[in-house]
């Protein structure tokens, strides 16, 4: 039994390998956008369990949703059709506005959705790749090869051949890039890891323009932009574009882990018997969570709730002396700072009851759950200047 932080801290550092550092913090429970520590403190939780937990923790219409199917099944296969997956896909394409033109092959993470689109591409018949520097598509072998950040991905060369990174956002050298023997384009619309960028105005919809011209497939990777997080089901209807394939995990599951990837037109049919699987894809469980979440994103009016929050939280963050710029749009928000101490900005807030992500040296992340509300906003950003007062 863990007793307390420091306790966790040591039963991790001899059970589990050293891959993330060892956490200062051991979480036992959380009820909505609250979480509570082995020494009984709580926090409000900015991080989400990075941009997962959508409706909060403990979300009533999860716990119920995951509740009656675990007493029901839990598993079967895709041997069988399992309706919880296949509601779970119609209401997939009818929110991205799709139904009758798209389809879900569902997995198990982020990673494994990109992988799944990266082996669609190759199905074209075509092996050039195009991916963006600073992009984060997952850690797996085919995901990492398409992550532009050379200190993941070093390590482990040799890699999948065929991928190329150009500058992110830098439209004439992807025009300069494509050509008819290029199958793919894969596109973060917000780079989330990378520090919260948002691609520059124009460039989803020219890279629409250019992989249409050339007969390539654009993929857009929504694991982190994807259901609800930006204020729109994804960031491809605020673009006004429909790409070929988009990916999604985080989000989806509602706090467990499932993912998706989703194929438009032509793209969708790609996939033949044989070419793809995993055992776990479209678990009823995992399943029913996503569906309580799409279902609860519309009763509760979410989307609206995670625009206006959002606006809310980067004019108040703006006003503050030691903030540089706010970047992003819905609930994932960059907080720029007038100085790399992102660290120590994240550990004061900490101490004041705050979880938020360091993610780069000038810029703390937010993903919380759509469910924040606003007094919880009104508190970190009460917070956020008393700790960045002195800096
Ligand atoms: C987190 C993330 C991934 C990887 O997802 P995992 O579930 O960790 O494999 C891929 N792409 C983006 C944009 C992400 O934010």
């Amino acid at each position: 039994m863990i007793e307390s932080n420091v306790d966790g801290q040591a039963h991790w550092k001899s059970a589990l390998m050293d891959n993330y550092g060892t956490p200062q913090l051991t979480l036992v429970r959380g009820e909505g956008a609250l979480v509570w520590d082995a020494d009984g403190k709580s926090y409000v939780d900015l991080v989400g369990g990075i941009a997962t937990n959508a409706l909060g923790q403990a979300h009533p219409a999860v716990v119920k949703a995951v509740s009656e199917q675990i007493a029901k099944f839990g598993h079967v296969s895709n041997l069988y059709v399992n309706p919880v997956a296949v509601e779970l896909a119609e209401a997939l394409v009818d929110v991205a506005s799709l139904a009758g033109n798209a389809k879900v092959l569902f997995v198990n993470s982020g990673a494994e959705a990109n992988e799944a689109a990266l082996k669609i591409s190759r199905l074209t018949g075509r092996t050039k790749i195009i991916a963006f520097d600073g992009a984060f598509h997952g850690r797996t072998m085919g995901a990492l090869t398409l992550t532009g950040q050379p200190g993941k991905r070093d390590p482990f060369k040799p890699l999948v051949p065929g991928v190329t990174h150009l500058p992110f956002g830098d439209v004439d050298a992807l025009k300069a890039a494509v050509d008819t023997e290029t199958a793919a384009v894969i596109i973060e619309p917000i780079l989330g890891e990378g520090g919260v960028i948002p691609a520059p105005d124009g460039f989803l919809q020219a890279a629409r323009d250019i992989t249409k011209d050339n007969g390539a497939l654009l993929i857009l990777d929504e694991v982190q932009t994807g259901i609800g997080r930006l204020g729109t089901w994804f960031a491809f209807q605020q673009a006004g574009i429909v790409p070929d394939v988009f990916t999604l995990a985080k989000g989806l599951g509602g706090g467990l882990p499932l993912g998706a990837t989703i194929g438009v037109g032509a793209a969708a049919d790609l996939m033949k018997p044989g070419h793809h699987g995993t055992t776990f894809g479209g678990n009823p469980v995992c399943c029913a969570a996503g569906l309580a979440v799409i279902k609860t994103i519309i009763k509760d009016d979410l989307l609206d709730h995670v625009s206006a929050l959002g606006k809310d939280i980067a004019a108040r963050a703006e006003q503050l002396p030691f903030v540089a710029g706010v970047r992003g749009a819905g609930l994932l928000i960059g907080i720029g700072l007038r100085k790399p101490v992102s660290a120590t900005v994240a550990q004061a807030m900490q101490e004041a009851g705050y979880l938020v992500n360091p993610i780069q040296p000038d810029t703390i992340r937010l993903a919380p759950p759509l469910t924040l509300s606003a007094e919880q906003a009104d508190g970190f950003l009460d917070a956020l200047e008393t700790t960045t007062k002195d800096l």
